[in-house]
């Protein structure tokens, strides 16, 4: 039988895949451990320090094991990667005879039926509209998965992906005439039959939630279930449990009630007034509010805001829409449709408005031009085990930044993993020799007035030295403006913002530019990959503690005070550590690289959590002394 070591010791067969291959002890540790934890039945938390090659170590043990597994990942990209790139060499490694599959969220495939239906319904399209739709319903006869990745010859922001797609609501199911060639339940089918399933942490989560509402499943159950990007987790899952209900879904029925109208009834004068009422009356209530995007508690807003006024007369609105629809919903699936869907979210608006729990908060999300009336679960500990339980499966957790000085409490103990074992391999690259973090310590502290000048100014200095090649990471969109106003003007090297193109073109553009220099948020601080010289300059501009305002984040904090903990060094602080951790990641890829990390916060020094911040990161040999950088560059 193949064993681990037979993969990856220095002539084993990965060395005949690989050119150059370097025989990595943490990588081969890690195949080890997790073939054994496979074998012994254990779940595990294991934190892989970047260049471990973590993918390839959890690959072949999970491959050697000849189980049933599903692996989820943090986005669709990496799973395209997982699948395309490193699941083929792990499977050509260990010699390995498995079905595999990719299966990605219903918004991924394209839907026959709304297709169809836009065929019929092309009076709102425009000519581009109209030339994007000949290409999918080209595609459509050829495609083999439906997989509307593969539509490249339309744009990206195409309107017409989001009206090819079905949602949960829309999904007309069994009664559904192009069922038998639905690609979502097709794709789902071919998962349920594979040896093992790469998915997303997305999908993953929504089909837990199904299953505990006995909804039915999506994946297939499992012996085995690997979680790579691991630290994802938990505030994916806060967002998977919670129960949310938008203007936009709420626009999107009446579309679907116009469409169904105009299909199976055509003949309702009443039905169109009562819709336009109510639409006017979904944007009053988002008018209630400013244009700015925010978070607000619930309480607070309910009880001083014209929000009580708008939501009851909308509520009248939509209940006059519902006893039409009720009238007519047996003359077709369409308007069944609707009318089930309708009811289901005006229940919903209904008991959101009564309900006040200790164990959850409700919160308002300002986003855009929408509305979002969220149910947050304060704890997710207890449901996530209970959801996984479900599964009855090994489960592995791992990432590059789960621990904070190898300890796993504060990841652990949001989703109820204490009991399980932990690891923790440390990065094979020499931060000694390839590193220098420089915590300039004469900056005015970032909540003082001046700060943000003294930041820039040392910026440009920075930037001299490394000349460009450099990532600049904030931690608000608001300081990411201000620098990229200033900066454009004040430096020489090509600067990519982000938000002007979308993340992979900004990146792609980043490594064919010379001398770029990056401006990110929270997007950049992790999922980026750039080797070489390209990044040569990190830039942070503060410690990536959450805004106290935030309302989840502040029922949080009342829990753990309950609950007799210190909410602030006990959730806070680590939070910060984990997210400090992964922006600083992004400098160090590849055992030949070099670079400088700036932490433009002298709480991490001056402080006595800065310094538990500190320590969680690589070893990287430190100076406060500027002229250290212009040395380490030149
Ligand atoms: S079953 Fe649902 S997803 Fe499939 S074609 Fe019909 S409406 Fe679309």
């Amino acid at each position: 039988m193949t064993k681990v070591k037979d993969i990856f010791s220095k002539d084993g067969s990965l060395s005949n895949l690989i050119d150059d291959y370097q025989h990595r002890t943490e990588q081969e540790d890690m195949a080890h451990k997790i073939f054994s934890t496979i074998s012994k039945g254990k779940n595990l938390v294991c934190e892989a320090g970047t260049g471990t090659g973590k993918t390839i170590a959890y690959l072949v043990p999970a491959l050697l094991s000849k189980q049933k597994v599903i692996i989820s990942t943090g986005t669709r990209h990496l799973q395209d990667q997982l699948y395309q790139k490193d699941l083929p060499l792990a499977i050509e490694a260990v010699a390995s005879v498995v079905t595999t599959m990719v299966l990605k969220g219903r918004s991924n495939y394209l839907c026959l039926h709304h297709m169809e239906t836009l065929i019929h319904n092309t009076k709102d399209l425009n000519y581009q509209n109209m030339s994007d739709l000949q290409e999918v319903v080209q595609w459509s006869s050829s495609t083999k998965t439906g997989d509307i990745n593969e539509l490249v010859m339309i744009e990206e922001n195409s309107v017409i992906r989001s009206k090819i797609t079905s949602t949960i609501e829309n999904c007309l199911g069994q009664s559904c005439p192009s069922f038998n060639d639905c690609f979502v339940f097709k794709n789902r089918k071919a998962a349920l039959e594979s040896d093992l399933v790469i998915t997303n942490h997305h999908l993953l989560l929504s089909d837990m939630s199904l299953r505990e509402k006995g909804f039915g499943e999506v994946l297939p159950m499992a012996d085995v279930i690997i979680f790579d990007e691991a630290h994802q987790l938990p505030e994916l899952a806060s967002t998977y449990f919670s129960q949310t209900i938008s203007s936009r879904q709420l626009l999107e029925l009446i579309t679907d009630i116009k469409i169904a109208d105009r299909e199976e009834a055509g003949d309702m004068q009443q039905l169109e007034g009562a819709l336009a009422k109510f639409e006017k009356e979904i944007r009053d209530v988002r008018l209630v509010f400013s244009r700015e995007d925010k978070r607000l508690n619930w309480l607070e807003v309910w009880e001083n805001s014209l929000l009580s006024v708008e939501l009851t007369k909308m509520m009248i609105s939509f209940q006059i829409v519902l006893d039409i629809l009720e009238n007519v919903s047996q003359r077709g699936k369409l308007l069944d449709n609707c009318w089930q869907r309708g009811k289901a979210q005006y229940n919903f608006i209904d008991v959101y408005i009564e309900t006040n729990k200790e164990e959850s908060i409700r919160w308002i999300e300002i986003r855009g031009h929408h509305l979002y009336l969220n149910h947050t679960p304060v704890n997710i500990s207890e449901t996530f085990q209970k959801r996984l339980n479900e599964y009855n499966a090994i489960s592995i957790f791992t990432s590059a930044t789960l621990a904070i000085n190898d300890d796993f409490n504060y990841y652990s103990r949001q989703l109820g993993l204490e009991e399980c074992q932990t690891h923790v391999w440390n990065s094979p690259f020499d931060y000694q020799k390839q590193t220098c973090l420089y915590v300039p310590l004469d900056l005015p502290d970032p909540n003082q007035f001046k700060y943000f000048d003294a930041f820039i100014e040392r910026t440009i200095k920075l930037l001299s030295y490394s000349q460009g090649h450099a990532f600049i990471l904030f931690t608000s969109h608001q300081a990411l403006k201000k620098s990229a106003n200033i900066l454009s003007k004040k430096i020489k090297y090509p600067i990519l913002i982000q938000g002007q193109t979308p993340r992979s073109e900004l990146l792609n553009q980043f490594r064919d530019t010379e001398h770029a220099v990056l401006l990110g948020t929270s997007s950049f601080w992790e999922g980026v990959d750039v080797k070489g010289e390209a990044l040569s300059l990190v830039v942070i501009d503060k410690l990536p503690f959450a805004s106290p305002d935030d309302p989840v984040l502040q029922a949080r904090l009342n829990h753990y005070s309950k609950k007799g903990m210190n909410p602030f060094m006990d959730y806070q602080v680590p939070q910060a550590a984990i997210g400090l951790k992964q922006g600083v990641g992004r400098l160090i890829r590849d055992v030949t690289d070099r670079g400088v990390c700036v932490i433009c916060d002298k709480r991490v020094v001056t402080k006595v959590y800065g310094k538990r911040i500190i320590r969680a990161l690589p070893p990287m040999p430190m100076t406060h002394v500027l002229d250290d950088v212009r040395i380490f560059f030149n």
